[in-house]
């Protein structure tokens, strides 16, 4: 069957780690991107360079219109969707949840939970033997924040992800007779920009002493376990969680 891939938010960081991996298994990939249309032609391009195929949306996977836009595209210009990496996400200023107002907490809810199950619902409807589809999987990109809760830094985002592991339970058994597998990854502190959107640029060199391995970790290291998990070795794991937080 020909692979198919949706990354989302994969312009940068661990999501583009994963697509440069999935389009060297042979996927055709999809690559989802909100606003930096140049990063995202750049992973495009490599892929391309080396042969493969792929394409850059521009769709914020928080607006669930947007979404269905994306998912349709996938559809005219790639076919069955095989696979999808619900990657994107979102955190805000450091802060204590004394201070948080529920505008933050909406646009976090937004950007790392709704569009998590918008997604999924999106992947399901195509995927789902129940809807003539057939099979495939899911990734969700949690964090090692939803054991541990960031206290002091963003309890909000360590929320989202808690959601975000509860989902994959559950998404998992709703559909295991379906065809389709759902798991998540855990990373703990990697290295990509998302750190600079929370303020601290340097937050993994400041805290990597905390980690057993003393080291933090690399998106590609992320994008490895994710492609495990889609692929035909994980096919007896569904509702499973990899942890890559260096043994935090
Ligand atoms: P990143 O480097 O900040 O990249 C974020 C990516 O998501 C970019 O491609 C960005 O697109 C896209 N994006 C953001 N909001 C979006 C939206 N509403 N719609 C569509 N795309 C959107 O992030 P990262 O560190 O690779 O994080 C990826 C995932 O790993 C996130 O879910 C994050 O919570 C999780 N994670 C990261 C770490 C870590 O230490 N880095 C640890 C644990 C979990 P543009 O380029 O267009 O802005």
């Amino acid at each position: 069957m020909k692979k198919v891939i949706l990354i989302t938010g994969a312009s940068r960081g661990i999501g583009a780690a994963t697509a440069r991996l999935a389009a060297a298994r042979g996927y055709a990939v999809c690559v989802n991107y909100l606003k930096n249309r140049q990063a995202a032609e750049a992973v495009v391009a490599e892929i391309e360079g080396g042969g493969g195929r792929a394409i850059a949306v521009a769709a914020d996977v928080a607006d669930e219109a947007q979404v269905v836009r994306l998912f349709e595209t996938v559809d005219r210009q790639f076919g069955t969707l095989t696979a999808l990496v619900n990657n994107a996400g979102i955190l805000e200023t450091q802060m204590r949840v004394e201070d948080m107002d529920a505008a933050r907490l909406n646009r976090i809810l937004a950007a790392n939970v709704t569009s998590c199950f918008i997604c999924a619902r999106e992947a399901v409807r195509r995927m789902s033997s129940r809807h003539g589809g057939s099979g495939g999987a899911i990734v969700n990109v949690s964090s090692a924040a939803s054991r541990i809760g960031s206290a002091g830094e963003y309890v909000d985002y360590a929320a989202s992800k808690g959601a975000v592991d509860t989902l994959t339970i559950g998404l998992a058994r709703e559909v295991a007779t379906e065809g389709i597998r759902v798991n998540a990854v855990r990373p703990g502190f990697i290295y990509t920009d998302i750190h600079a959107s929370g303020g601290e640029p340097g937050r993994v060199d400041r805290v990597k002493a905390f980690v057993p391995m003393q080291r933090g970790g690399h998106p590609e290291e992320v994008a490895a376990a994710i492609l495990w998990l889609l692929s035909d070795e994980a096919s007896y794991a569904t509702g499973s969680f990899i942890d890559l937080a260096g043994g935090r």
